[in-house]
């Protein structure tokens, strides 16, 4: 959420930046609101005012036994309190109506993000490895999986829909060996790891910033106040609600976490396979850290190299893609992608997403610190994939694939896989 004040004296910018977002968002709609609250506030405190002081002189006209004064004291009283009664929903509607637009209302961004209205404008910022040429004709991920008997999207799809899958056998260890990987890694560099709920209050979407943008993309438990989060970043920002951080040194959490999502506005895209399905898994990094920009900077470079860190391990050619504006979610202030190459496509698809929201979240959320001067400051937030599976199993299997038709386990996963060098199709 933007701190209203400076929403009041950036205007035109929240504007530009919701535009480039491709946000239905006005701010003279927010302004207006404001505007009216404001006016109507002012109403209601003066009648407070009044009522207080009412209630002042009565006590003094009964201690001094003015009975008539009391009493007309206490008609004007009355008056003053039914005004009050008619004002004061009237102001708690429109507080809610302005808290709704401030919601709404988009996060800068950051100044080198990039201008453009979607993904085909995110800029390519570094590359490691480089698509190999096959010597023979690659197999996509889907013939791979049903060769080694490792997905079985039919009889997925026969239990849940589309876009739903088993894994079985070598590819259920390949899954939870590439989480396990990322989970070590992460916990050798100093971060805590949580298991989290990954059902929801609609409360902990809209604290960090999930609702309202986003809420078509999650699935609702009926009759519950409650939500699948598509992400355990919603349960680890809201791990610190409310609550004064102790920051000194960023805090540094992670997850390993089922991800729901309904994919609304997806149909058509990627139907094939396991790049976009409705239920995941994702080990993801958040840090917390203090509102100054290099710090979050730096954390923002350190996130996404654990990712890039083990795509080298996982021996696969990705490439770092700043997100441009219209690519990006009104929450973020800015953002990298990893793009994996797929040999089944032909193309880089994207596994990994590492962003930086500033205070947005944290101001939602009320995570807060004292900073140098002892004052309450809103802490910065960051996320990132440290690696989605079975997303990940895409480049895994189709980049590691050999002509004899198995396919090879990089080192670095072998002792999560009992040893295994290459899985061979029966
Ligand atoms: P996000 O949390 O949207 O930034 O996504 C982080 C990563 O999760 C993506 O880069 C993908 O690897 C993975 N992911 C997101 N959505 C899906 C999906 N519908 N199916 C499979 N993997 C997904």
């Amino acid at each position: 959420m933007m701190d209203l004040q400076w929403v009041r004296e950036n205007s035109e910018e929240v504007q530009k930046v919701a535009k480039l977002k491709g946000l239905d968002f006005e701010v003279e709609e927010l302004l207006e609101a404001d505007a009216e609250r404001r006016k109507l506030l002012g109403q209601v405190e003066e009648l407070r005012r009044h009522r207080n002081m009412l209630a002042e002189g009565i006590a003094t006209a009964m201690r001094e036994g003015r009975a008539l004064d009391a009493k007309s004291l206490k008609d004007t009283g009355r008056l003053t309190g039914k005004q009050l009664g008619e004002l004061e929903p009237r102001l708690a509607q429109l507080e809610a109506n302005l808290q709704r637009l401030l919601l709404a209302a988009p996060n800068v961004i950051s100044p080198d993000t990039p201008m453009g209205s979607s993904d085909a404008h995110n800029v390519e910022v570094g590359r490691w490895g480089e698509p190999q040429e096959f010597s023979f004709t690659p197999l996509d991920h889907i013939e791979l999986g049903e060769r080694h008997d490792l997905v079985d999207l039919a009889r997925g799809a026969k239990t849940a829909g589309s876009r739903s899958y088993y894994l079985k056998g070598a590819g259920v260890l390949l899954h939870r060996a590439v989480q396990q990987l990322a989970v070590d890694r992460l916990l050798a560099t100093g971060f805590t790891l949580l298991e989290v709920p990954v059902m929801a209050r609609v409360s902990a979407f809209q604290q960090t910033g999930f609702f309202p943008a986003g809420e078509d993309q999650v699935y609702a438990l009926e009759s519950e106040d409650l939500r699948l989060t598509g992400t355990s970043e919603v349960a680890l920002v809201n791990y610190y609600s409310g609550e004064v951080l102790e920051l000194t040194e960023p805090i540094r959490l992670a997850a390993a976490s089922a991800c729901f999502r309904s994919e609304a506005g997806s149909a058509g895209r990627d139907t094939r396979g396991l790049y976009r399905v409705h239920q995941f898994a994702k080990v993801e990094q958040v840090v917390i850290c203090k509102a100054e920009l290099e710090t979050a900077e730096l954390m923002l470079q350190e996130i996404t190299r654990h990712a890039t860190e083990l795509l080298q391990l996982l021996e696969l050619p990705y490439r770092i893609m700043g997100v441009c504006v219209g690519d990006m979610s009104a929450k973020t202030y800015k953002q990298f992608d990893l793009e994996t190459w797929m040999p089944g496509r032909g193309a880089y698809g994207e596994t990994h997403s590492s962003s930086l929201l500033l205070d947005y979240q944290a101001r939602r959320a009320g995570i807060r610190y004292r900073d140098e001067d002892g004052n309450l400051r809103f802490a910065y937030t960051l996320n990132n994939t440290a690696v989605a599976s079975p997303r990940i199993l895409i480049p895994l299997l189709e980049n590691h694939q050999q002509e004899d038709g198995s396919i090879l386990i990089p080192e670095a996963l072998r002792p999560y896989m009992n040893g295994v060098e290459r899985l061979v199709a029966k």
